[in-house]
């Protein structure tokens, strides 16, 4: 009779790739770590909700750290800590390195963008039947348009008024403020129109007007009574009037706090988690170096959602005007080509998240390549559409010397792509990266409904995330 064995096929052991639970890895010490970390990611997560309030928090996060902004920095010695910004919307962190900026930098790019409704120039009006007051909205990135009804939502940005002062306003987020919302139909009436329609059609985007005021100003005089009691508040609290909306950002984002999900609260629930973990994680693991051998860089983009286009986008002369400063503080009289090589010469993470495998719809993705939440840092060689096209596709050989790097120091890794050949696709800033010759992949943990108001994480994950950037910073 032969022996009952419980042993693994040696063979198999040496030549088979398995992925590993992330959770089934962690000692004490590390899980307490890994919760520790994810407290301090959701009070950033809850100050930062769009890309103006993440620069602000970034700037403070720097100056505790000993960043100085660039114009304050003196010489190039190992160590020196900077930080440059650019129209409020973007940033860089920098730590300069032993090596000189020409022998190239680890760079981890990620972007603080994140889908939401922005409001039109001219968003404020009563509707005349039900005299309610609204607020017109175009909405920016890719959303599902039908997320964003019947729940309460905040406004956030800034207000440049006609004598050129600005004011930032943030309104839903205290719990004794009021909050926003856009009305959907109620089930009743839906059954001959709008259940016809097919879901991206569910709310159109003229749909997406929100519910901001009710109430008639005292003032006979008045034809538009609701809506001017609006202005009139925004007025007495802000000092604005209604051309002030034409000079203004207004966001509106999902009001409230990040939540931990799940009876073991393993996972994280918030907005903008796209691509803020990653800002996150990069931002606390440059923090963490003293004197790198290659001048790190942390870099924070606006845009990314809507094609990196703009002047704070990836796409804007922001990175080779930053290199060039940083080779000046050493070499005043530097050549193109010296901030050229600098460039080509450099290793970049595009630090973006990835599609998780959502357990109610598996079949999106060919489950074999998939991501899934709990099982580590993401390191998609490729995204785009239809045939890679429009992709970074990363080479070998990079991906083979992160792969040392990370098995080295036991970050857990696994690999991801976008779904199903031919199902879909997007893109990231990898390929605008790569435009400098430099080497670049996507590497971020996978989020589970992403770009929805409410996008899930897992801790495990994020602290993976901070692991593996931390140590492509020592490399
Ligand atoms: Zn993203």
């Amino acid at each position: 009779m032969a022996k009952k064995t419980k042993k693994k096929s040696k063979l198999e052991e040496k030549l088979t790739r398995k992925e590993k639970l992330v959770w089934d890895k962690l000692s004490k010490k590390e899980k307490n770590a890994t919760f520790k970390f994810s407290q301090d990611y959701k009070v950033f997560l809850a100050k930062a909700k769009t890309e103006r309030e993440a620069v602000v928090e970034i700037i403070d996060f720097a100056q505790n750290n000993g960043f100085k902004p660039i114009e304050k920095v003196k010489g190039a010695k190992p160590g020196t800590r900077i930080y440059i910004t650019n129209r409020k919307k973007n940033i860089a962190l920098i730590v300069l390195g032993t090596e000189p900026v020409e022998n190239g930098m680890n760079i981890i790019a990620s972007h603080i963008d994140a889908p939401r409704l922005d409001l039109k120039q001219n968003p404020l009006y009563e509707d005349e039947d039900t005299k309610l007051a609204l607020f017109k909205t175009h909405y920016y990135g890719g959303i599902k348009k039908y997320q964003w009804v019947n729940q309460p939502l905040a406004v956030h940005g800034c207000v440049v008024r006609g004598d050129g002062s600005a004011t930032d306003i943030i309104i839903g987020e205290d719990p004794d403020d009021p909050a926003f919302t856009v009305t959907d139909l109620e089930p009743h009436l839906y059954h001959k129109k709008q259940a016809k329609r097919k879901l991206p059609e569910g709310i159109k985007g003229e749909e997406l007007n929100v519910l901001v005021g009710s109430v008639p100003i005292e003032d006979d005089d008045a034809k538009v009574k609701v809506k001017l009691w609006v202005l009139n508040h925004l007025n007495e609290k802000y000092g604005i009037i209604e051309e002030d909306f034409t000079t203004a950002e207004l966001e509106i984002v999902p009001a409230g706090m990040p939540r931990d999900i799940g009876f073991d609260r393993s996972m994280i629930g918030a907005y903008g988690q796209d691509d803020r973990i990653c800002a996150y994680a990069s931002m606390v693991a440059i923090a963490s170096l003293k004197k790198p051998k290659k001048t790190s860089i942390a870099l924070f983009f606006d845009k990314e959602e809507i094609g990196s286009e703009g002047n704070t986008a990836v796409r804007s002369r922001f990175l080779e005007n930053l290199v060039g400063e940083l080779i000046e503080l050493s070499n005043p009289d530097y050549r193109d080509s010296v901030l050229r090589r600098a460039l080509s010469r450099s290793k970049a993470l595009s630090s973006d998240v990835t599609g998780a495998v959502n357990p109610n719809f598996k079949d999106v993705h060919e489950i074999k390549n998939a991501p899934k939440v709990g099982y580590g840092l993401v390191i998609t060689k490729f995204t785009g559409t239809g045939g890679k096209y429009s992709s970074n596709d990363a080479n070998a050989e990079y991906i083979g010397e992160l792969r040392r790097l990370f098995n080295k120091n036991k970050i857990p890794w696994q690999t991801g792509e976008l779904g199903k050949v031919d199902e879909g696709g997007g893109g990231t800033i990898a390929k605008f990266l790569a435009e400098h010759n430099m080497e670049v992949v996507d590497c971020g943990p996978a989020l589970i409904s992403l770009h929805a108001p409410f996008e899930i994480s897992s801790k495990a994950d994020l602290y993976a995330t901070y692991q593996g950037y931390k140590v492509f910073y020592k490399n």
